[in-house]
């Protein structure tokens, strides 16, 4: 219940209003978004932690918005170091207004990280976008092999996605949006993802692992080991701000740790998704708002 509402509350521009201009909302969005990305991203290589910078932006609506995200990115590769990653959405490249546009953007974007030796992934949003997702993913990899995308282990063919992902780039999470007939109980989502690790981690692709649950990341660790992967040959991602110290204890035993740097004025359905995913963060966020 409180999950579907706060989704619902992402996506109201009433809401937003009222959430954006509270001043006491600004210590909640620093801890989960970077308020200067090149510090963030400094300070993290230094910690020994790789990063994909996300700039935040929803659905375009106008060709003009689509391209001033594809400048943003541009601008942002200047600013990021070699092993990096960015991380895309397709929305806000312009698929709402058609997939062709979307890929073409994407494929701008991806040439010039490709250029500076920085990876791309595909996010996956709503599930009616997924079927794009992967067609425009399959034309990008083509060119780019090493251009990756998100399976999002609540959709229930998302183990037959892995398989159909073979030798790729794939970033697993559990699903941050609502789709229909996905999995909705905690513990079917937890056996899809391992099902869908068990997969990746066979393959001859790249896994990258983006949980910050202890359990799964046990599993990933494990399955690693059986499949005699080198640690080199996967990732773990988690989000800014989110377990960090697990981030640097991962990273100091050895494991490929990758951050997710979210940043940009349009935090604000990205924040609420946050929520909407780990209600438990509303105390955090209630907190923030009460003691400041
Ligand atoms: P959860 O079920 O949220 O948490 C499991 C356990 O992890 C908790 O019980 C707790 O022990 C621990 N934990 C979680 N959060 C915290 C916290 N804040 N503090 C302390 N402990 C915590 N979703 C998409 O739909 N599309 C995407 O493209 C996408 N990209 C992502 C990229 C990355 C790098 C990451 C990490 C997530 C991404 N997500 C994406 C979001 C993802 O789908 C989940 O919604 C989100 O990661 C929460 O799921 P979880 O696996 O961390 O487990």
């Amino acid at each position: 219940m409180l999950r579907q509402a706060l989704h619902a509350i992402s996506r109201s521009d009433r809401a937003e209003r009222v959430v954006s201009t509270s001043p006491l909302t600004a210590d909640v969005v620093r801890r989960y978004v970077a308020d200067d990305v090149g510090r963030a991203v400094d300070e993290l290589t230094r910690a020994g932690l790789l990063v994909s910078v996300d700039h935040l932006g929803e659905a375009v609506h106008d060709r003009t918005q689509a391209e001033r995200a594809v400048q943003a990115y541009l601008a942002l590769l200047e600013r990021l170091p070699e092993g990096a990653d960015v991380s895309v959405r397709l929305t806000a490249l312009g698929l709402r207004l058609s997939e062709q546009l979307a890929l073409d953007n994407a494929a701008t974007i991806c040439e010039s990280a490709v250029s500076m030796g920085i990876t791309l992934t595909l996010d996956a949003e709503e599930h009616d976008t997924i079927a794009a997702l992967h067609s425009i993913h399959a034309t990008l990899r083509k060119e780019h092999p090493d251009v990756g995308v998100v399976v999002q282990a609540y959709l229930r063919d998302s183990v037959r996605r892995c398989h159909r992902l073979e030798g790729a780039r794939v970033r697993l999470c559990k699903g941050a949006y609502t789709a229909p007939g996905a999995y909705t109980s905690a513990a079917d989502v937890d056996r899809s993802f391992a099902r869908c690790l068990r997969v990746l981690m066979a393959g001859t692709g790249y896994p990258m692992v983006a949980t910050h649950d202890p359990r799964l990341i046990r599993i990933a660790a494990a399955l690693a080991v059986l499949e005699e992967r080198d640690p080199s040959g996967f990732e773990f991602q988690m989000l800014y701000g989110v377990r960090p110290d697990e981030q640097e204890r991962l990273a100091a035993e050895g494991a490929r740790v990758r951050v997710h740097v979210p940043y940009g004025a349009a935090w604000y359905p990205y924040l609420m998704r946050s929520l909407a995913e780990r209600p438990a963060n509303l105390a955090f966020f209630a907190r923030s708002l009460l003691t400041r």
